[in-house]
């Protein structure tokens, strides 16, 4: 049940309303990384670092059963660096810098030991370098899915819609789906976009939650209220961890399985805004995933009588 994940190893600086950081651990494919390598091991990573990459960073990984062969180090060049300010509400943000770096001249390789996965999760990362791995790859994965973000519907539009046309599963955030569809109905955006390509569409709402849309189903996973959030740095990517990383566990493709992972991702975002940046999901146990997919089941269990 072999997994690749696709996507940044940064540094990140990050401004809350409620604290500041230095350069700490990002990147897309790192808090993919993170969440999924608690549902199936081992992860097959394929990223870029420069020399300032901690190697304490790559040894935690591997920890976790994630494999580092197609992980590229730059001995001459810094890692990408993104620095970001949230606003008062925690759900939006600015970019206030993005150092491409490493990331300029990366042509990512799939190693042969990679060949023959099954899942393929695309994280943020240049549309055509996410179209690169998919071609290389010589057996299509039973599933793909991918991540993008505004930043590429601006800049590279074109690559971003050729990519769409071969994976089964996209994820974006409300205002990414209203961007790439023209739509401000969600449901009408959730339309346009599976005509685009990809079979199913996850819309992340942030604390409000997410929608899963197939066809004409559409289903709702809320997000847990939380008495404090840190950081949401990381949310998004946490989610299609744990998203990918369920159905990787269970093999499992239908829509009703789609419905228990967009729960787990939900869940496993719950406990990376706790804490600044990946720290919380270094921590968290199995015992500690499974309290909080119960306190899902009780938040959305109810009893209803029709007469
Ligand atoms: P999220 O909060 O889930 O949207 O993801 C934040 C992570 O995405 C940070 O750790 C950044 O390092 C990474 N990131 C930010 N901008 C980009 C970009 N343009 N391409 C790929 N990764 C990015």
């Amino acid at each position: 049940m072999s997994l690749i994940t696709v996507g940044t190893m940064a540094f990140d600086a990050i401004e809350t309303p409620f604290g500041k950081t230095d350069k700490i651990i990002g990147g897309s494919a790192t808090y993919v990384a993170y969440a999924a390598s608690n549902f199936v091991q081992p992860i097959q990573q394929i990223s870029i670092v420069g020399y300032d990459f901690p190697q304490e960073e790559m040894d935690e990984l591997k920890k976790r059963g994630v494999q580092l062969e197609g992980v590229e180090i730059v001995p001459d060049k810094k890692s990408f660096f993104w620095s970001g300010r949230y606003h008062i509400d925690m759900n939006t943000r600015d970019t206030l810098v993005t150092d491409l770096n490493v990331l300029a001249d990366f042509n990512p390789k799939v190693p042969e030991s990679y060949q023959g996965a099954e899942f393929l999760m695309l994280g943020n990362l240049m549309p055509k370098l996410q179209m690169s791995v998919i071609d290389q790859l010589t057996k299509r994965p039973k599933l793909i899915v991918m991540d993008t973000m505004n930043f590429w519907m601006e800049t590279a539009m074109e690559d971003l819609l050729a990519v769409l046309k071969k994976v089964d599963v996209l994820l974006v955030n409300d205002g990414e789906a209203r961007q790439l569809s023209g739509e401000f109905s969600l449901v009408k955006a959730a339309r346009a976009i599976m005509n685009m390509g990809p079979r199913f569409l996850i819309i992340k709402k942030g604390e409000h939650g997410a929608l899963l849309f197939h066809e004409n189903h559409v289903f709702f996973a809320p997000a847990l209220p939380l008495e404090d959030v840190f950081d949401p740095t990381g949310a998004g990517d946490t989610f299609a961890g744990g998203f990918i990383g369920h159905i990787a566990k269970t093999k499992d493709i239908s829509f009703e399985n789609m419905k228990t992972a967009i729960i787990v991702g939900s869940a496993m975002a719950s406990f990376c805004v706790e804490k600044f940046g990946a720290n919380r999901m270094k921590e968290i146990t199995k015992e500690d995933i499974d309290a909080r997919l119960e306190a899902f089941v009780q938040l959305v269990n109810f009893d209803i009588d029709l007469v």
